[in-house]
């Protein structure tokens, strides 16, 4: 599928300093989730990924997926009888992008035979918490120590930014705002995952 071939980035190209590499894939697959998603009756969608959707049509989305198949997906659902809010455990995409993470996350792991990237991820890797803890049921066991310190050095870089920019505030300087973002990927993951 044309859509799903836009998603096909690898787990190694998504290695940034700084940044999960699952967070950024995932993040992207989201946005191609509405290009994926048929109109069905009775389809069940959580409120972010309903939302995802309305604001699909004015998005990047625009040129892989027109307006006609957000608006053809919320006829059938409006046909059908109302579900009213609709768990993530219940929904339709959130199971996809669940599925996708397990994929990215087995890559990723196999990874790990590469001597590079092992140094690579000791020195520069990032991982959010939620895909750190995920991550250590895929990696070989000697290597679960290594994905442990790895947050830990990303939460005391984390602090380190935090409390100079927290200092900056208080100076007036408020450039720098990025690195909430960073903080909250940390803690909780991208939006929605
Ligand atoms: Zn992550
Ligand atoms: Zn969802």
């Amino acid at each position: 599928m044309k859509a799903e071939a836009a998603t096909q980035a690898s787990v190694s190209q998504a290695l940034t300093k700084g940044a999960c590499p699952i967070c950024g894939i995932l993040k992207d697959f989201q946005w191609t989730l509405a290009a994926i998603v048929r109109p069905q009756a009775a389809l069940r969608l959580c409120n972010f990924h309903t939302w995802a959707l309305a604001r699909s049509r004015g998005g990047s989305l625009e040129r892989s997926t027109p307006g006609e198949s957000v608006s053809s997906v919320f006829l059938e659902m409006l046909k059908s009888s109302p579900a009213g809010k609709v768990s993530s455990d219940d929904c339709a995409l959130c199971h996809r992008v669940r599925e996708e993470e397990v994929t990215r996350l087995r890559e990723l792991a196999q990874q790990f035979q590469r001597p590079m990237f092992v140094e690579w991820m000791k020195t520069q890797g990032s991982l959010c918490l939620d895909h750190a803890g995920k991550l250590k049921e895929f990696v070989p066991l000697r290597y679960r120590t290594l994905v442990d310190e790895v947050v830990e050095r990303n939460r005391s870089e984390l602090r380190e930014e935090l409390e100079a920019f927290h200092e900056q505030l208080k100076q007036g300087v408020h450039a720098g705002g990025g690195l909430l973002g960073r903080v909250a990927e940390f803690l909780v993951g991208q939006r929605g995952l």
